[in-house]
């Protein structure tokens, strides 16, 4: 079995935090919190790598769709509205969710990288914050640098723009590794705080 520090999970800077001139700040939390980068690139993408990118099953779609739904009910929006979405399916607007996902992820170049560390893909999470800016944790790098969410992205029928992408699970980590980077660009050193820190 892989050593807990070996664990490994990637990170891509949107072309949101790009344009923000958020990469350094980005990077500097990830380092500081003892997270080790082992690849990094700047990179813009094609719709169809984008698309490869995101899950494509119904599951996933559907989960798209009622986090806007989820979102709707706690401001009291009706997605019924015309002005909305015209529907309560949530396959059906995550199905429009994730081609707005599609543009917004091909708007600008982007930063990709693999990161390890002790359960890096759970902390890298942490880090990031939740999905709906508006909702995420002061201290997380979305909680601290965006403020958007799905009834402002999807009113103006866009992506929420939250600065950063992280892998949700081991499992999305080795298909987005996979994905995302050739073996020889991942890298193994040894960082000097290694023997002090763990
Ligand atoms: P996360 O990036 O936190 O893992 P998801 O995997 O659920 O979130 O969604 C992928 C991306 O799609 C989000 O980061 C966000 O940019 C966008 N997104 C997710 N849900 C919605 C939504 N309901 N409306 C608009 N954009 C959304
Ligand atoms: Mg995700």
């Amino acid at each position: 079995m892989m050593h807990p520090k070996e664990e490994k999970t990637v990170i891509i800077i949107k072309p949101d935090g790009v344009k923000r001139g958020l990469v350094g700040e980005i990077v500097s939390r990830i380092e500081k919190r003892g997270l080790k980068i082992i690849a990094l690139e700047m990179f813009q993408p094609s719709k169809k790598q984008i698309d490869d990118h995101y899950p494509k099953d119904e599951k996933w779609i559907k989960r798209l769709g009622s986090k806007t739904l989820k979102n709707y009910e706690e401001y009291g929006i009706d997605s019924k509205d015309k002005k909305e979405f015209g529907t309560a399916d949530p396959t059906e607007i995550g199905k429009a969710v994730r081609s707005w996902l599609l543009d917004y992820m091909t708007s600008g170049p982007m930063v990709k990288m693999v990161v390890s560390g002790i359960h890096a893909v759970n902390m890298v999470r942490k880090i990031v914050g939740s999905t709906m800016p508006g909702q995420a944790e002061m201290g997380t790098i979305r909680g601290d640098f965006s403020v958007d969410d799905a009834t402002a992205a999807n009113r103006d029928k866009r992506s929420i723009h939250n600065i950063i992408h992280a892998s949700e699970s081991p499992e999305e980590a080795e298909h987005e590794i996979n994905f995302w980077f050739a073996p020889e660009e991942i890298h193994d050193y040894k960082r000097a705080e290694e023997d002090i820190m763990f």
